[in-house]
C-alpha cells in the first residue's frame, strides 16, 4: 500500500472538522477557487499553442494594457465562482466596480477579492504568473457589490493565497492557522499536500527591488539597499544577492521557499500614491500568507494588514519577507522621518554614483 496522500479537498474537510461551527459552504468555496485556479493553470501551460498570447487592445481601470489572457482569467474565476451560493459579491483588478452575483444564483456571505493574473507581462517569456485571492466575511446590512463591503483591514481575511503557474503548479493558502502548499498532479487532477506548515527564515541575505527606481526612492529605502550594496565590509557585516523576477507571486514564492525580502515601496514620483501594489487584492492575501509563515509584512511603515482601505483599488508600499529584516526596513523609516539620509548610493563611494 502506498503512502497516502492528502488531496486538497481533504485538507480543508479536515480544517472544517476541527471547527464544529464552521459551514460546508466555505470548504465549497475553496472548491471553486481551486477549480478556477486548474482551469488557469489549463490555458497557461499551453502556452503558445491556446492562440491566446499577446494583448487584448484593452485597458482596466488602473489604465494597464491588458493581455488577453488577464480578460481570460478574470471570466474564469468570475464563471467559476458566482453559481456556487457561498459569495455576496466579487471584486477583481480587472474590473472597476465590485461584481454582482446574477439574479439566478444564491447569495452568499462571503467576498472573494482577487487578481487573476499576477505578472501577465511574465507570459510571452514563459516565466511564472499567479493568481491572488482574499476571502473576507461580507458585513451585516451591506450588499456584496458594493464597494465599502470590501473596505476592511487585511487582518479580517478568513483565507488567502495564491497559484503559481510555474514549471509545476501550485496553490499556497492559509485560513489563519499556518500557511499549506499544494502541488497540482496533472495526472489526477488533484492537488496534492506536499508543503505542510511552510516558514519564512527570519533571518536572510537575499532581497528583492526594481533597482531602476532608485532615484524615485525614500530615504529609508535608500539606506537598506545600500548597506546591502556594501556587503561584508559594510555596516551589515556580510555579502547580499539580489533578486528580481518582476511577479508578486513568483517573488511570494520564492521567499517561502526558500527566504528573502521583496521591496515595492511608496515613492517620490507621483505625490499622493502611495505605491504600485494593489492593497485588497496583492498586498493583503500576500501579507496574510507571509504573516502566517511567520514573516513579515508592511507597508514600510507598518503592518500592512492594519491598513483601513480608502479605495477598492487602493494602492499600497509593499515590504515583506524575513521579519528582522522588515523590521529594520520600519526602523529606517522612522528614523528617517527625523533626520535626512545621507546617501552614499549617490556620494562619491555610491554604487549608483552619476557618472560624469
Ligand atoms: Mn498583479
Ligand atoms: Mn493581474
Amino acid at each position: 500500500m502506498p503512502q497516502r496522500e492528502t488531496t486538497l479537498t481533504e485538507f480543508i474537510i479536515g480544517e472544517q472538522r476541527r471547527f464544529p461551527g464552521a459551514t460546508g459552504g466555505f470548504t465549497a468555496l475553496v472548491n471553486d477557487i481551486r477549480l478556477a485556479c486548474k482551469r488557469i493553470a489549463y490555458v497557461v501551460g499551453k502556452g503558445a499553442l491556446a492562440r491566446i498570447h499577446g494583448a487584448a487592445g484593452t485597458r482596466n481601470v488602473q489604465g494597464e494594457e491588458q493581455q488577453k489572457l488577464d480578460v481570460l482569467a478574470n471570466e474564469m474565476f468570475l464563471r467559476t465562482n458566482e453559481w456556487g451560493g457561498h459569495l455576496a459579491g466579487m471584486a477583481s483588478e480587472e474590473l472597476e466596480h465590485p461584481y454582482r452575483i446574477p439574479d439566478e444564483y444564491p447569495r452568499g456571505r462571503y467576498l472573494l477579492a482577487f487578481d487573476p493574473l499576477d505578472g501577465s507581462s511574465n507570459i510571452d517569456v514563459n516565466a511564472p504568473v499567479g493568481s491572488i485571492f482574499s476571502v473576507l466575511a461580507c458585513p451585516e446590512g451591506v450588499a456584496g457589490d458594493e464597494e465599502r463591503a470590501f473596505l476592511q483591514p487585511g487582518a479580517r481575511q478568513v483565507c488567502a493565497g495564491y497559484a503559481i503557474y510555474g514549471s509545476s503548479t501550485m496553490l499556497v493558502l492559509t485560513f489563519g492557522r499556518g500557511v499549506h502548499g499544494f502541488t497540482l498532479d496533472r495526472e489526477i487532477g488533484e492537488f496534492i499536500h506536499t508543503h505542510p506548515g511552510m516558514r519564512v527564515p527570519e533571518d536572510t541575505a537575499e532581497f528583492a527591488i526594481n533597482a531602476s527606481n532608485v532615484r524615485f526612492w525614500e530615504p529609508a529605502v535608500k539606506r537598506y539597499v545600500d548597506e546591502c550594496m556594501a556587503g561584508r565590509s559594510g555596516p551589515r557585516g556580510k555579502d547580499f544577492n539580489m533578486r528580481w523576477i518582476a511577479s508578486l507571486v513568483a517573488e511570494a514564492h520564492r521567499i517561502l521557499m526558500r527566504g528573502g525580502v521583496f521591496l515595492y515601496p511608496r515613492d517620490e514620483r507621483e505625490q499622493g500614491r502611495s505605491g504600485r501594489l494593489r492593497l485588497l487584492y496583492e498586498a493583503n492575501p500576500i501579507g496574510m500568507v507571509i504573516e502566517q509563515a511567520g514573516g513579515r509584512a508592511s507597508t514600510g511603515y507598518g503592518p500592512v494588514l492594519e491598513v483601513e482601505p480608502a479605495g477598492l483599488h487602493q494602492r499600497s508600499g509593499f515590504v515583506f519577507g524575513a521579519r528582522n529584516e522588515v523590521e529594520r526596513i520600519e526602523q529606517y523609516h522612522r528614523d528617517h522621518n527625523v533626520r535626512p539620509y545621507d546617501a552614499p548610493l549617490f556620494g562619491s563611494r555610491g554604487l549608483f554614483r552619476a557618472q560624469g
